[in-house]
């Protein structure tokens, strides 16, 4: 793991940032969130309107979106999730969730 490379070896977003990396650092965070809308735009359309093909994608291609961002933050997002939500719900610790539904 490098400064440059926050995710661990292993993990889908080191993947993409063993292909990408480079192209990300140098297209930057406000680029790379206009990519990240546009694919959760194409996600949401996929499911709106039961796009069963094309769901694969446009899950795959917000997945590595989202791995990108946090890339370019310096966090790894496997652990960022895992603090979270490692102890179960982070509001009541249950796991499945206890709390009264809203
Ligand atoms: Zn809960």
């Amino acid at each position: 793991m490098s400064a440059e490379q926050p995710a661990r070896e292993g993990t889908f977003q080191r993947l993409i940032e063993d292909i990408y990396f480079d192209r990300d650092k140098d297209r930057g965070t406000q680029g790379t969130l206009l990519w990240f809308v546009e694919e959760v735009g194409e996600l949401v359309r996929a499911i709106r309107r039961g796009e069963r093909q094309n769901l694969e994608e446009e899950f795959g291609d917000v997945y590595a979106w989202l791995a990108t961002l946090a890339s370019l933050q310096g966090l790894d997002l496997e652990a960022i999730g895992r603090k979270k939500y490692g102890g179960g719900c982070p509001r009541c610790q249950a796991t499945p969730c206890a709390c009264p539904h809203p």
